[in-house]
């Protein structure tokens, strides 16, 4: 009999298989002695906090779509974290001075075992759990790296969230889809699955628990929903439209590099969001009309020191050369908070997402900013070039930044540096507040780009890495339409353009809103940009416009999706 799991849609297209369950084989614990019990005591207590508030935030998170059952796993998990056995067993090896890794783990396989040996069928499972329990403490006390040994055949690959440094390890040519208990539409697993264009669903929840290794589904990335031992019927019926919508993928990338307009007659430029040369490169072969959103972050993280001045000049150059001569938007440096950069000493902050993040960090260290700016400048001459600023929350900010900006290219003109001819400065819109003040913006920009990801979390106060309030941080959500449709209407007439770079604009049910409320850039993941444009062109302006004003009515993110499925072109 076959089953229907329900979780939210992160990336299109269908897909049936053998699901692989990735699993964290369990990290080596090489610190075996302690140094002193009350430390390593700490250690491990510090561990069992953060791995109860995991736990905490995937049960809470799912609490409406979870039977009492499944609901049950998450706090039993909970609870063994704080076992009474399993604690003396733990303290006494403490005591003999072992690590916390080593004395954790060891009491954690001792209790596993016991259950193991129990005849109850009931108790032989949750040794299951006590050993994942187990997996991930000791993540979280030893961060060591993992092995991972994929199938040698297509899967469905299952995970209760993926970390990007898990996504890079996987072989994309034998994943058919992304299955997961937690993340979001903006999580990492959700982001590679459009990058490499299969379906994925996402905050499925602990049900996802209950589909054991090689067990066919069929995925449906559009619906959100995971068939669990469909029938051969649903089977024949998921390969039909897989079919279907491989050949209209197919017949998308064919005129891929033709600009996309609609039915009417109105060019709508659709952009890719770039983070790195190869990303580049896959952004003109798929046929984007330009780079949307340049995250420069790539060029800044993982490393001791700032880049050079020349390193990031020779790295622009690169990019712009590698687009041919099309319009390059690049967003300056956009850490601090959740991403702290190892040379940039910060304090830690309660809530990183509304703390020094984006421009106000850049403010704080102007040499940096200096260098980034003069490196673009330089590199820019003979190109499009467009600066961006991220998370500009008030007017007295942009008016700072272009200040600076305007001292910084007068320096280097007076070195006698050329200096690009055809640039734009423009901002981010990613705040609420950014976007109902847009009129008096705009004397200081030539464009806004609107970031849906942030401006979603802020408007609707839902963290995005927080997969517990995942299904509130929908960009399709009245209240960030209409935030999207003030500046949209503030810019009309302007001359001025409007984007949107958010993971929403490459949404093909978002689509035919957001060009319907005005927006003339969508900038989307490379791989995204057929697709994108084969459905502008199958939309008139007019037709959108009227999806638009019917959305901006809507009461919820849901009754915008009905009403975008039941449109009629
Ligand atoms: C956004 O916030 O929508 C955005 C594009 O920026 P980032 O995802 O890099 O924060
Ligand atoms: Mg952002």
């Amino acid at each position: 009999m076959s089953r229907r799991l329900q979780g939210l849609p992160a990336s299109p297209g269908i897909a049936t298989g053998p699901v692989w369950w990735f699993r964290r084989a369990l990290p080596i614990a090489t610190r075996m002695r302690g140094e002193d019990a009350a430390v390593e005591r700490m250690r491990l207590q510090r561990a069992q906090e953060q791995a109860a508030a995991e736990l905490r935030a995937l049960r809470e998170g799912q609490r409406d779509r979870l039977s009492p059952e499944e609901l049950a796993i998450f706090e039993a998990q909970e609870l063994m974290l704080r076992d009474p056995e399993l604690m003396a067993a733990v303290e006494a090896e403490l005591a003999a001075g072992a690590s916390a890794e080593a004395a954790w783990m060891k009491a954690v396989e001792a209790f596993a075992a016991q259950l193991a040996a129990l005849p109850d069928p009931y108790f032989q499972a949750r040794a299951a759990d006590v050993r994942d329990v187990g997996n991930r403490v000791l993540r979280h006390l030893t961060g060591s790296p993992e092995v991972l040994t994929m199938p040698d055949h297509p899967v469905v690959v299952a995970a209760d969230d993926l970390l990007p440094s898990e996504t890079v390890r996987l072989d994309p040519r034998r994943v058919l889809a992304f299955i997961t208990e937690g993340g979001g539409p903006t999580a990492h697993a959700a982001i590679l699955a459009r990058r490499l264009g299969v379906p994925a669903v996402v905050a499925i929840g602990a049900e996802l628990r209950t589909v054991s290794d090689g067990a066919l589904v069929l995925v449906d990335g559009e619906a959100g929903w995971v068939d669990v031992e469909p029938d051969p019927e649903m089977v024949r019926q998921a390969q039909a439209r897989r079919a279907v919508w491989l050949q209209e993928r197919a017949q998308a990338e064919a005129v891929a590099h033709e600009p996309a307009q609609t039915r009417d007659g109105v060019r709508i430029e659709v952009a890719a969001n770039v983070g790195s040369m190869e990303d580049a490169r896959e952004a003109f072969q798929k046929g984007a009309d330009g780079i949307g959103l340049l995250r420069t972050e790539f060029l800044y993280l993982d490393r001791a020191a700032a880049p050079t001045e020349e390193e990031e000049v020779a790295v622009y150059r690169a990019l712009l050369e590698a687009m041919g001569g099309k319009p390059v938007v690049v967003r300056t440096l956009d850490v601090g908070g959740d991403k702290p950069l190892p040379y940039l000493p910060m304090p830690p902050e309660a809530n990183p997402f509304l703390g020094v993040r984006g421009v106000r960090l850049s403010r704080q260290h102007p040499d940096l900013l200096r260098r980034q700016l003069r490196a673009l400048l330089r590199a820019g001459v003979g190109f499009p070039l467009r600066i961006m600023f991220p998370m500009v929350s008030t007017v007295e900010e942009i008016r700072w930044l272009r200040e600076f900006f305007e001292e910084v290219r007068a320096a280097l003109a007076a070195e006698g540096n050329p200096l690009p001819q055809d640039l734009q400065v423009g901002i981010m819109v990613e705040v609420p507040a950014a976007a109902l003040l847009t009129e008096h913006f705009l004397p200081w920009v030539d464009f806004f780009s609107i970031g849906t990801n942030d401006l979603t979390q802020y408007t609707l106060a839902a963290d995005r890495t927080n997969p517990a309030v995942a299904g509130l941080a929908d960009g399709l959500h009245p209240a960030v339409l209409r935030l999207i449709r003030h500046v949209t209407a503030a810019a009309e007439g302007t001359g001025k353009w409007v984007g949107v770079c958010g993971e929403l604009a490459g949404d093909l049910s978002a689509v035919p809103v957001l060009i319907g409320l005005g927006v003339q850039e969508l900038s989307v993941n490379p791989v995204r940009v057929p697709e994108v444009k084969a459905t502008i062109r199958r939309w008139s302006m007019a037709a959108a416009r009227a999806l638009a004003e019917e959305a901006l009515r809507q009461a919820d993110a849901d009754a915008v999706r009905r009403l975008v499925a039941e449109a009629h072109l």
